[in-house]
């Protein structure tokens, strides 16, 4: 059997359930609680890379090591002036600005988005790419993300206004879906698709639930797309590592994952480090 991970950065589960999104909800879905990984990041809200390492490891922070708390909170933030400065932010009025523009505290260099296989292997950690003979995976934080953060900086800064930046998050979403529909017709046992514009358009503009629903439905109008043209055997797991709340006009994490399987699931997850062990499952009983 082969495995098509969509792991779609802060998709709401209440925002799922609003717009009737039925391509997303597919067979089996519900929400994780990830509470417990707010104490793991210093804005005390649960953060990206530290939930994806919980998920592709099976490990909490304390066994994966990354995280971002408040022990290494100078740190963190002089990191995130220098950071900004390089890129151009220009006058920085204090750290909830730096952080604003970073979506909650993710760093475009030096950050733990990029800490790479190695990381891994020198801890003697395995993560699901250990477990499957042929692999994908595609802008994995903490594992091959590539991509940088500028273009919510620049629209924090005023650089680029809102048509810009729906535009390109729009460009990209379909991007990483044609890229999904593309390699699944290839060979492969375990394919996992990181997507990150759902949750850079609620940081942006999660209070305006018009354009909310346009980027959702667009993402269940691809997936039903995907359902489509993916073998037959195929387990599609769809996951977030947190959700989306409106603050104001922006946009800021939720304490619920959200998940969707296009089978039933015998023990669904019911923490982020039960992928896993699912996963695991799923590969040894479907040889
Ligand atoms: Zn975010």
């Amino acid at each position: 059997m082969k495995i098509l991970i969509l792991a779609i950065d802060g998709l709401e589960y209440n925002l799922v359930q609003e717009f009737s999104l039925t391509n997303l909800m597919q067979q089996q879905h519900g929400t994780i609680d990830v509470t417990e990984y707010c104490k793991y990041h210093y804005t005390d809200t649960p953060a990206t890379p530290i939930i994806w390492a919980s998920f592709i490891t099976g490990k909490m922070p304390e066994e994966h090591g990354i995280m971002l708390n408040k022990k290494y909170q100078s740190k963190t933030l002089e990191i995130a002036r220098k950071t900004a400065q390089a890129i151009g932010l220009g006058r920085i009025r204090g750290k909830a600005r730096v952080l604003r523009a970073f979506g909650a505290g993710k760093l475009t260099k030096e950050g733990i988005m990029q800490n790479g296989p190695e990381y891994y292997h020198n801890k003697g950690l395995p993560t699901i790419f250990n477990l499957a003979q042929q692999t994908v995976a595609r802008n994995v934080p903490t594992w091959n993300y590539h991509q940088d953060r500028n273009l919510l900086a620049e629209y924090f800064d005023g650089k680029i206004d809102q048509h810009r930046l729906t535009v390109v998050l729009n460009l990209q979403l379909y991007a990483d879906f044609e890229y999904a529909q593309k390699t699944a017709q290839t060979e492969y046992d375990l394919m996992m698709i990181y997507m990150e514009s759902l949750d850079l358009i609620g940081h942006a503009m999660a209070g305006d639930l018009y354009t909310m629903q346009q980027f959702y439905k667009t993402a269940d109008k691809l997936t039903a797309k995907l359902q489509k043209t993916i073998p037959e055997d195929s387990f599609l797991l769809i996951a977030s590592d947190h959700g989306m709340q409106p603050k104001g006009q922006y946009g800021d994490h939720t304490n619920h994952a959200y998940y969707s399987a296009n089978q039933p699931l015998e023990q669904p997850p019911t923490k982020i480090t039960d992928y896993y062990h699912l996963i695991q499952k799923i590969l040894a009983e479907n040889p």
